[in-house]
């Protein structure tokens, strides 16, 4: 199999991107702080604290691509254990790494686990207070589709936070990062779970996601206000804002 993105036809995309996901899912949580050098965590939580969940039972958020619940858990904590997440992804084999992490850490009533994609939203309009998507996005064969939902069942008033990785903005480091991205991460992948293809298709999924300005443009067609973005370590990742309005 080659996983070539050139060679990648929307159709067969998604089941790429779940052959991935069903390979990694144990090992997931120790890939991202590998292969980003730790770096994830503070993206997640600068995306958090963005966020500033209400401490209140009524807030609901909704993590779409949620995975094994990383970002879910990052909102319950900073809510003081108040708010409700619903983890939806379209691989049940996360989504158990994530119902067992969260019954680990005494979370299980704040969390739900919904299998399904975000292009099809089970979901009614107008559900949630805010929805997330971290590192997810760029994998979604229609991302327009996904975002038209994200509006679709978002409150009034509600937030969109979409953490991905993004156009780095910087002389130096993007090339340390071309380095580090197209050599040391398949590399890893290999060394992790045997296989370094499937990573190769994960980094070449970065090069073709739009930058920053073309990704705001996307969100603010899907019908949110107020756009805006904030680059984090010199654009490797970028946090998109956008409001239902
Ligand atoms: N958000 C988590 C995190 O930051 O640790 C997981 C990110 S992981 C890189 C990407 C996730 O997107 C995978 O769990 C994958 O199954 C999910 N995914 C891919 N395509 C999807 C789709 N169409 N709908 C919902 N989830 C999808």
């Amino acid at each position: 199999t080659s996983y070539g993105f050139r060679d990648v036809q929307e159709g067969e995309k998604q089941g790429l991107v779940n052959d991935v996901f069903h390979k990694v899912a144990k090992r997931y949580d120790i890939m991202n702080d590998v292969m980003s050098a730790g770096l994830h965590r503070v993206w997640k939580n600068a995306m958090v604290a963005a966020l500033n969940p209400r401490k209140d039972p009524a807030y609901k958020v909704l993590d779409v691509a949620g995975g094994t619940g990383d970002i879910a858990f990052r909102i319950i904590e900073a809510s003081d254990r108040l708010a409700h997440a619903t983890v939806l992804d379209i691989n049940g084999s996360m989504l158990a790494v994530g119902a067992e992490r969260a019954a680990k850490k005494g979370l299980s009533d704040n969390v739900t686990f919904v299998e399904a994609n975000a292009e099809e939203l089970p979901f009614e309009d107008n559900s949630f207070d805010a929805y997330t998507i971290a590192f997810g996005i760029r994998n979604v064969p229609h991302i327009d589709v996904a975002l038209k939902e994200a509006h679709r069942v978002l409150k009034r008033g509600g937030r969109l936070l979409v953490l991905e990785f993004s156009e780095v903005d910087m002389p130096l480091l993007d090339r340390f990062y071309d380095e580090w991205s197209f050599k040391a991460i398949p590399h890893f992948g290999r060394m992790i779970t045997g296989d370094a293809e499937p990573y190769q298709y994960l980094v070449e999924s970065i090069r073709k996601f739009p930058n920053q300005r073309d990704f705001a443009a996307m969100i603010s067609k899907a019908g949110f206000s107020r756009v805006t973005f904030t680059n984090y370590t010199g654009g490797i990742a970028a946090l998109h804002s956008g409001w239902k309005l």
